[in-house]
């Protein structure tokens, strides 16, 4: 019978893109993928340390595998780099595997099972293997990690290192081969893409080199620094591979709270931006993190943020509670925000960005838009159109993975408000 392995991953995109990977190697050699909940061989915990809140849920999943019966644990991710010394003092983990060394997760507990011990000193951070086709209809590409900025509340620098980007071939041919083996989406992903720059190779260059790659398939660029944006990279968008949606990061709307954050962008700066990039693109799909709570953030810095986002019209905010993460510049500053008013700034960022989410889906009504399938039963297909919204429609003998040409024609009110659209035909 085959081994079951059960994942949880904690945290972000390229943590995800990490775990899909791992996945991959495990269904490859004949492991069976199977719920966290459920009873497994192994289990692996790929955690994350950027809030407290992410320190909270890592340790409860760990603690939640330790206590399985002779399973092997496996704990990796950010929180193994920041919290090493406690974890290597706790009974039950079989490996503890640091960021830098998490793709060699598969070889290790493969060999475990066959009773050797290998050891773990590959320490590529790019080297893992093509995501299996099982598990997504978009496929993740990793194209560097690491972070110089040190923006003053981000823990992400001490814990996953300076900045480092892949070679452009190792981008090219894992793109190639994620498309050889039937994806049609594919997804960049990095800690700070922005400063993506290998061999004189910078990520301008990098888009054009992809966008180039022949093939019915389209990019999507996850997440960027505004810093960084300037036109050439505003102007990649209206290639026909570029889709209309990117998630450039705000985190204040304050220009005061800027500074103090070390952020190297205003935000007069990050809506002109928005404004150039909607002056080619009208609908384009502008998403967002927000940290609310950060020291010093008054009521008024605060309603700078809420004017913000209203000024922008976001498709969606991912609202932050300043955490203190400690050897961080902002750990050390005195004018703290208590936690109770933290939660309530919370909250009207949740209310707000529903808002602009609804107000911005609805604004699609009547585009026409490009549906990758990921979903089909009964002849009702549910895929995501060019600007990252979920879109519902009915068909005939279409295929999960098949791009479709639909016409929106309404939405379906909701927590995550579903666009309805019409096949067109011909
Ligand atoms: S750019 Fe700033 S927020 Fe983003 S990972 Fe780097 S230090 Fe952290």
């Amino acid at each position: 019978m085959s081994k079951k392995v059960a994942l949880n991953t904690l945290g972000c995109k390229m943590n995800q893109y990490e775990s899909d990977s791992l996945a991959s190697d495990f269904i490859n050699a004949g492991y069976e993928i199977v719920s966290f909940d459920e009873e497994a061989d192994v289990y692996v915990i790929n955690t994350c340390t950027v809030t407290n809140k992410s320190d909270r849920k890592s340790r409860n999943s760990i603690n939640k595998a330790r206590k399985s019966n002779n399973s092997v644990v496996v704990v990796t991710g950010c929180y193994v780099d920041s919290a090493k010394h406690k974890l290597e003092n706790e009974t039950g983990i079989t490996f503890l595997i640091e960021n830098q060394k998490k793709n060699q997760i598969f070889q290790l507990v493969d060999a475990y099972f066959n009773g050797e011990i290998l050891h773990d000193n590959n320490q590529d951070v790019f080297d893992f293997h093509t995501t299996d086709k099982g598990l997504r209809t978009r496929a993740t590409i990793k194209i560097q990690d690491g972070c110089d900025s040190f923006c003053s509340y981000c823990i992400i620098p001490y814990v996953r290192g300076a900045g480092v980007s892949r070679p452009l071939n190792d981008i090219l041919d894992s793109i190639r081969s994620h498309l050889e083996n039937g994806f049609k989406e594919i997804v960049l992903t990095g800690i700070n893409m922005s400063c993506y720059n290998h061999n004189g190779v910078d990520f301008k260059d990098l888009i054009g080199h992809i966008l180039n790659i022949d093939g019915d398939w389209r990019l999507r660029i996850s997440s960027l620094e505004p810093d960084m944006m300037d036109e050439n990279i505003v102007d990649l968008f209206s290639h026909p591979r570029m889709t209309p949606h990117l998630h450039l990061c705000l985190q204040s709307g304050s220009e005061t709270i800027l500074k103090d954050m070390k952020r190297t962008y205003s935000f007069t700066q990050y809506s002109n931006i928005v404004k150039k990039i909607r002056e080619r693109i009208p609908h384009f799909n502008i998403t967002t993190d927000l940290i609310v709570g950060f020291p010093g953030e008054t009521e008024e810095l605060f309603q700078e943020s809420i004017d913000a986002c209203k000024q922008i019209g976001f498709g969606h905010i991912h609202t932050f509670k300043y955490s203190k993460r400690e050897g961080t510049q902002a750990a050390k500053f005195t004018n703290q925000i208590d936690e109770k008013l933290k939660n309530q700034r919370s909250e009207v960022v949740r209310i707000l960005s529903e808002q602009l989410k609804f107000d911005y889906r609805k604004s699609l009504i009547g585009t026409k838009q490009r549906v990758l399938i990921e979903k089909s039963s009964n002849n009702k297909y549910s895929g995501f159109g060019d600007y990252y919204v979920p879109v519902k429609f009915n068909g005939l003998n279409l295929n999960k993975n098949d791009f479709v040409d639909v016409l929106i024609t309404g939405i379906e009110k909701g927590e995550d408000p579903f666009l309805i659209g019409e096949v067109i035909e011909g």
